[in-house]
């Protein structure tokens, strides 16, 4: 059994932290606050400022004057110091991650070293020189010049709005970049997780950022991100988070660069080649760290129909074998999910899908945040479970007859971030990177398998196409300036 949950006494964490908002640099309270709360316990551990508009506006203004001219090296130097702090704060940061978030401390523990991959490869990427040169003598009409490009900070300021589910990560995902490439933001951190955003400012701050480059203001997002979104001073808005709002901001923020990073419904393929245990690991990871909140979680498992039932009897000894329960220990595998809601959302749709004739193997208990490891086979795709992203740690397995079967049931879904493949026979791997609508396509891995700094994102409603990943992020944080000279 493995509900820890359950057996657990809920002791109250005994801490409270009164947070104020920065803006570039100094700390500000606003009068107005809102509780962020343990999800396990559901207990405030701290209070942060709610920002009104003039907050927006000054920090806008304050980044907006400020002209960074960081050298190459100065960048480097701040991004290296605020990984080593990282390092060695990371247990605080993580328990910190645990407490906002109920994810439990195996996978805060494992997203504050991601933190440190991207400031390293964010340290490395300033000291690239990123220009490109041309000769001119190319065609007939071709002369004796050459075209150089260089690459420029933009000229107002970039908003940044983060999701709740990895806060530390999407977080640093867009800091670092803009540092990288001496921009100067302005961050709207998840008002559900506000805390790692306001940390990781400090540690910049330490690092030696110049304080005008970075402020975090914490919110409501009815009332302040409209503002970011709309400002004459922001040049582009880098968002994270689900469809519905990232819709929102792509019809909001006109006239201005767009970054968005939108939801996901993952599959994973496994084929009838496939070693059913290797591809059971992958389906549990897949579907349950994290607390199954991340963008590229596995969220439908297509298993070849001759290949479902020991596929499943696999997926089903692994299910049972992930521990979740009190986030804190350091023992459990899982914590809880983002709140009580999300929990009641994820039961709703496994019991409706049950309704319409799937099979719980194991799982679908609530306790008010915490929301067991869930499998569910007999899926089909109309079920409203893998309709929609189902943003918790749920496995349903639905199956496919052939490659054709199983190229078009992963197509038919409104979203195209990931995928992963569980097969070794290459005709058929190259037929899934050429056909799947995805933004990446991962073979005997994960779908969230990437490097901090390789490209990332996806197409149809998981994305615009552009990308992040830290070298992609100083792409879109630049513009490019040719100049061409006789010589
Ligand atoms: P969300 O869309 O509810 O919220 C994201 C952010 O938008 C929050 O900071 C929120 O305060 C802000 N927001 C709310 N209303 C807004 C408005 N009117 N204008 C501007 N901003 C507003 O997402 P969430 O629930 O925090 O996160 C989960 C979602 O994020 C999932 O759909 C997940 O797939 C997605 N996600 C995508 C990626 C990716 O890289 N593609 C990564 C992580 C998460």
């Amino acid at each position: 059994m493995s509900a820890v949950g359950n057996r657990n006494v809920r002791r109250s964490v005994g801490e409270l932290r009164r947070e104020g908002l920065r803006i570039a640099g100094e700390t500000v309270h606003t009068g107005r606050t809102f509780d962020v709360r343990y999800p396990y316990t559901g207990e405030v551990i701290a209070t942060v400022p709610k920002a009104g508009i003039d907050d927006v506006r000054r920090a806008i203004r304050q980044a907006r004057d400020y002209k960074p001219r960081l050298t190459r090296h100065e960048r480097f130097r701040i991004l290296i110091r605020a990984g080593e702090l990282v390092a060695q704060r990371k247990d605080a940061i993580a328990r910190q991650i645990t407490l906002e978030s109920g994810l439990c401390l195996k996978d805060s523990l494992y997203e504050v070293g991601r933190a440190s991959d991207v400031l390293l490869f964010a340290a490395q990427a300033a000291l690239v020189d990123d220009g490109q040169s041309f000769s001119c003598d190319l065609t007939h009409h071709g002369k004796q010049r050459r075209v150089h490009t260089t690459r420029e900070p933009l000229l107002g300021v970039i908003s940044a709005i983060t999701p709740f589910n990895h806060p530390l990560n999407q977080v640093i995902h867009k800091v670092a970049p803009a540092v990288a490439t001496n921009n100067r933001m302005v961050l709207k951190p998840s008002e559900k997780t506000p805390l790692a955003a306001l940390t990781l400012a400090d540690i910049l701050y330490e690092a030696g950022l110049p304080p005008p480059m970075l402020s975090v203001l914490t919110g409501d997002p009815a009332e302040i991100a409209d503002e970011l979104l709309t400002h004459p001073d922001v040049d582009l808005v880098s968002f994270t988070g689900g469809v519905a709002i990232g819709k929102h901001i792509a019809a909001r923020a006109i006239y201005k660069r767009q970054v968005l990073e939108l939801g996901g419904n993952d599959p994973l393929i496994v084929m009838d080649d496939a070693d059913v245990n290797k591809a059971a690991e992958l389906a549990a990871s897949g579907s349950y760290k994290n607390s199954g909140q991340r963008c590229t979680a596995v969220k439908r498992i297509f298993v070849h129909e001759r290949l479902a039932s020991d596929f499943t009897d696999a997926l089903l000894a692994r299910t049972r074998d992930w521990l979740y329960g009190d986030p804190l220990d350091p023992t459990v595998d899982m914590g809880t999910v983002i709140d009580e809601r999300a929990a009641m959302l994820f039961e709703a749709r496994v019991n409706d899908a049950i309704a319409q004739g799937a099979r719980l193997l194991h799982g679908n208990r609530r306790d008010g945040a915490s929301y067991s490891p869930t499998l569910i086979d007999r899926v089909h795709g109309e079920m409203e479970v893998v309709k929609q992203e189902t943003f918790g740690p749920v496995s349903p397995v639905l199956t496919f007859r052939d490659v054709d079967d199983a190229i078009r049931q992963v197509n038919a879904t409104a979203y195209g971030l990931s995928s992963g493949v569980c097969t070794n026979r290459l005709d058929d791997i190259m037929r899934f990177v050429r056909e799947l609508q995805v933004g990446s396509v991962n073979v005997w891995e994960v779908p969230g398998y990437r490097l901090e700094v390789t490209p990332f994102g996806g197409i149809k409603d998981s994305g615009l196409g552009y990308k992040e990943g830290v070298q992609e992020a100083c792409k879109s944080f630049t513009n490019v300036k040719t100049y061409s000279l006789p010589w």
